[in-house]
């Protein structure tokens, strides 16, 4: 069985819907589909969230009809015979039936979730109804049935597995499922999410839940990139990344693939493929344990980067002290990307400045703290590279003029990042180009 997952320009239009349906059914393998929500929709949700949050009904009635009327529209061209058209107009109904009736209670933050979730549950709806018309025999399988989070947001495969199959027994002779990306139950039973972009992870945690043969991720480009199309002129796409590789572009900023979706295909070794709805005979990436060829794969950023820097010229040699500081990233459950030390000071990065007062207050302890926001982790990502020859010289060749701040080597054997201001991104990446790919 494989899983194919479709993102929300894959199924923002009917047209592309209609694509869809032909692409599932372009082999024999039984496969369980999952949709994300028609794109612009979950932004609107949203929106509309935020309005009635900040007690401004107006507009957020006003965005509720925008949408509505966004779905209307839709449903006639994605079907053409008079019982799908009320089929599907029955569900934008009962969709926007609910979403008016939000307006009459107050908000909390598992009605915010409520919300966010109409997204999928309406494109799988439609899809299912299009099939439907089409004469194809599958069946919706609702992801609030299986999907969940613990009490720390974290799925749970072995549970999603149990419970994924146990549905998947009762229909044995089907061979289509369809099901919705992102939502998910959490610890207390309430809707909830994967957080934005969410699909992928949902794909992926699916397959490893039902040790699907491939999981197939299919956005509007062909595949993982070897540097950031917006920016540089150049890119040619990857044809094979490890699992490894592949965790750390999506998570310094490769933008095509939710940086957790890479785990759970990892530890249940099925391998991902990222492909094109709009060019599907392009060979795209695919993700596997073994990485295929040795070297410089690609380079990816992340903006919105905070560095820290720990100066203390009398605790610094002491052991214990990076635990302490550690420890106060902990307390606040943020994460640290990148870490670089010397003799009088510790230098780290953050993406997640929800708690940076309260570290910055509890830093203050150990010594002088200073933060720079808007720094951009620049990573070159690859198999083996620290041990690949004349990768370090080529690299910072072409950044000599570059205000290179922090550098983070040999951590892994697949990566090296730099830390540079935002302003500068743009240019080191232009300049590596050039300088590690020949482009
Ligand atoms: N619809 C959700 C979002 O826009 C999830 C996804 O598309 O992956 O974030
Ligand atoms: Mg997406």
């Amino acid at each position: 069985m494989k899983i194919m997952k479709f993102g929300g320009t894959s199924v923002g239009k009917p047209e592309r819907m209609h694509q869809v349906a032909e692409l599932i059914q372009k082999d024999d393998e039984a496969k369980i589909v999952v949709l994300s929500a028609l794109s612009g929709t979950t932004n609107a949700l949203v929106e509309i969230s935020n309005n009635l949050a900040g007690f401004d009904k107006q507009a957020a009635k006003h965005n509720i009809d925008k949408l509505e009327a966004h779905y209307r529209d839709f449903i006639p061209a994605l079907v053409k015979t008079a019982d799908a058209r009320i089929s599907a107009n029955k569900i934008i109904d009962e969709h926007f039936e609910f979403l008016n009736i939000i307006l009459k209670i107050s908000w909390s933050e598992a009605l915010n979730k409520d919300i966010l979730a109409q997204g999928e549950l309406m494109s799988t709806k439609l899809f299912s109804v299009f099939l439907t018309e089409q004469g194809k025999k599958h069946i919706l399988l609702p992801a609030l049935d299986f999907m969940s989070i613990d009490a720390y947001d974290e799925p749970q495969v072995k549970e999603i597995s149990f419970k994924l199959k146990q549905i998947l027994d009762q229909h044995k002779d089907v061979k289509l499922f369809v099901t919705q990306g992102y939502i998910c139950r959490n610890a207390r039973g309430e809707v909830d999410n994967l957080k934005r972009g969410g699909s992928d992870y949902s794909a992926s945690l699916i397959a490893a839940a039902i040790n699907a043969s491939v999981c197939e991720i299919w956005t509007d480009i062909s595949g993982m990139h070897n540097n950031d199309p917006r920016i540089v002129d150049k890119t040619v796409a990857i044809e094979q990344l490890s699992f490894d590789e592949a965790a750390e572009l999506a998570y310094f900023g490769a933008k095509i693939l939710h940086p957790a979706s890479i785990w759970p295909a990892q530890m249940y070794n099925v391998p991902v493929k990222l492909l094109n709805t709009m060019a599907p005979e392009d060979a795209g990436t695919t993700i596997q344990e073994s990485a295929g060829s040795v070297g410089v794969k690609a380079v990816a950023a992340k903006d919105g980067i905070i560095a820290i820097n720990i100066r203390s010229s009398r605790m610094l040699l002491a052991y214990g002290f990076l635990r302490k500081i550690f420890e106060v990233f902990e307390k606040y459950r943020t994460s640290i990307d990148m870490i670089t030390t010397s003799e009088v000071a510790v230098s780290v990065t953050i993406d997640n400045d929800s708690h940076l007062n309260e570290i910055l207050k509890e830093l203050e302890a150990f010594g002088s703290v200073e933060a720079d926001a808007d720094q951009t982790i620049v990573s070159i990502v690859g198999n083996e590279i620290a041990e690949t020859k004349e990768v370090l010289s080529h690299l910072f060749d072409s950044i000599k003029d570059i205000p290179v701040r922090m550098v983070s080597y040999g951590g892994s054997r697949h990566n090296i990042s730099l830390l540079v201001p935002g302003s500068a991104k743009k240019q080191t990446l232009q300049q590596l180009n050039k300088g590690l790919f020949n482009l």
